[in-house]
């Protein structure tokens, strides 16, 4: 019988929050809506009240009692302080077994403190990463939810139905306890930046080594598109360069400010790699080239600085083109390489149990990474799930080596032309690292035990040694 209730429950209806609730309206699902601001609740409802069966509520306590047992409630406001007012709220209102879902981007340690505040009173609690910006909210995002793998139950379905499919899967499943879900959100979200800084770095050199005109360069991306690239930031990379701005006649990425934003998930990746203590270069680099440009005072004051003798462009821009392109694939194997070890890492330290596999098939639609190479990483983990590095899956292994002479040329190029490509060359360096037999390693052993007597290993007999090195001087 249709006892009226609904089903799940939005609070926060901005832009990720309405289309959200919009999408699980479309799918059938009764959702009763809430925000703080009644008018924007309202605001949905004039626009978008005939796609499907929403109640509309005011109060929280209302909110509350319009809900179905367990009640579902997903909430969509500001991460930080908003998110844990409204969780208080909530929580105050809802019984034993009541599930409390936190859609925004919070950083992981705060979903491991209120799911463990929240299981306390006997709710259940569930940091859920989604990824795909607005248009995915409306559409099918990818969600990825952590907490109580008993919520799963009564809320997979539910949010399975929103979220977006590729070949009959649907982008969502249940990451693991607590913070695991928002913890690979996060990761997400560093190598989203690292795919762009790698995207701009090849732009760049398209521009600045071979003096490749901005629409000409939007068709290379197009037709990389077709290929082993193909990937939505690709795809609207293409997009974006064809794009003319209306008053100067001029492209559009010529009059936009070269100055990068951010608003966190990327430096909360590599502070949480730095404590993992994981080499997440690739990501790290795209955090500090998006600060480096957004120094705009010191940079104006150092565009002066001297340049030495440049080398001159490629003999033949074609296969400097294709060289771009094996270096931009290369680079990003090694970024998602670091962030997977770094999935893992994290994993471990909490106990999470993150199957890297379930996260490269998420990961192929709905969110802003997707790609066709994500489908490449989800077989390397179906093959080994043990897997030591996403470098030594078969096929990326061969795909790498491929690409490595190429790389190298870019590399080499890039310095000797004076264009910086930090993304690109601290990929091929950490590749070069993680291949070497021997590493200059053994040489800061030797000056932190000159300096410190912290001791070292030796490669010939086990044991703990110290030199007394002042008197070998
Ligand atoms: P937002 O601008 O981050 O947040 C606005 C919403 O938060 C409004 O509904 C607002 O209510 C509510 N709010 C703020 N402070 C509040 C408080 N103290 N008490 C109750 N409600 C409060 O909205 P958004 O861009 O839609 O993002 C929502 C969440 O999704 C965020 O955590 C965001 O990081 C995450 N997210 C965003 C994207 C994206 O592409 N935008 C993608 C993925 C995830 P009022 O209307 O009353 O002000």
């Amino acid at each position: 019988a249709d006892t009226g209730l609904a089903q799940i429950g939005v609070t926060g209806l901005a832009v990720m929050g309405s289309n959200i609730a919009r999408n699980f309206a479309r799918h059938g699902h009764r959702v009763a809506l809430h925000n703080r601001t009644v008018a924007k609740t309202d605001a949905l409802l004039d626009q978008h009240g005939s796609e499907g069966d929403f109640v509309r509520t005011e109060t929280t306590e209302e909110f509350v009692a319009a809900l179905e047992k367990p009640r579902r409630v997903l909430i969509m406001v500001k991460a930080g302080e908003p998110t844990d007012a409204v969780i208080d709220e909530l929580a105050n209102l809802m019984d034993e077994g009541d599930i409390i879902i936190d859609g925004g981007n919070s950083l992981y340690t705060d979903t491991i403190r209120r799911e463990a505040a929240m299981s306390e009173r006997g709710l259940n609690f569930v940091g859920a990463g989604i990824s795909g910006g607005e248009e995915g909210a409306l559409n099918g995002p990818s969600i990825m939810p952590g907490g109580p793998a008993e919520s799963y139950t009564s809320l997979g379905p539910l949010l399975e139905s929103i979220s977006a499919h590729v070949d009959g899967e649907p982008c969502c499943t249940h990451i693991g306890p607590d913070g695991s879900g928002h913890f690979v959100k996060m990761v997400h979200n560093g190598i989203e930046y690292a795919d762009m800084q790698l995207i701009g770095e090849a732009y760049d050199l398209m521009r600045k080594a071979l003096d490749l005109p901005v629409d000409k360069i939007a068709d290379v991306f197009r037709e990389w598109n077709s290929g082993d690239l193909d990937s939505y930031l690709v795809e609207i990379t293409a997009e974006v360069l064809s794009q003319v701005d209306a008053e100067t006649g001029t492209p559009l990425v010529d009059v936009i400010a070269d100055a990068a934003g951010q608003k966190g998930t990327g430096r909360w990746t590599v502070k949480s790699a730095l404590d993992l203590g994981i080499p997440t270069t690739g990501i790290a680099e795209a955090v500090f080239a998006r600060a480096l440009s957004s120094a705009t005072d010191q940079r104006a004051q150092a565009t002066g600085l001297a340049a030495g003798n440049l080398a001159s462009s490629p003999a033949d821009p074609d296969t400097f083109v294709d060289d771009i392109r094996n270096a931009l694939y290369a680079s990003k194997v090694v970024a998602y390489a670091q962030g997977f070890d770094q999935i893992a890492a994290g994993s471990q330290e909490y106990d999470w149990n993150v199957h890297p596999g379930d996260l490269a098939t998420i990961w192929r639609g709905g969110c802003i990474i997707r790609a066709k190479f994500l489908n490449r990483i989800r077989d390397a983990y179906a093959e080994n799930p043990e897997l030591p590095s996403l470098l030594l899956a078969p096929y990326f292994r061969e795909a790498v080596e491929t690409a490595l002479d190429s790389w190298r040329r870019v590399v080499a190029t890039a310095a000797t032309m004076g264009i910086p490509a930090p993304a690109f060359a601290s990929s091929l360096a950490y590749y070069d690292a993680l291949r070497s037999e021997r590493l200059p390693a053994a040489l800061t052993q030797g000056l932190r035990d000159f300096f410190g007597a912290h001791t070292y290993q030796r490669i010939d007999k086990p044991g703990t040694f110290h030199t007394l090195w002042s008197d070998d001087r």
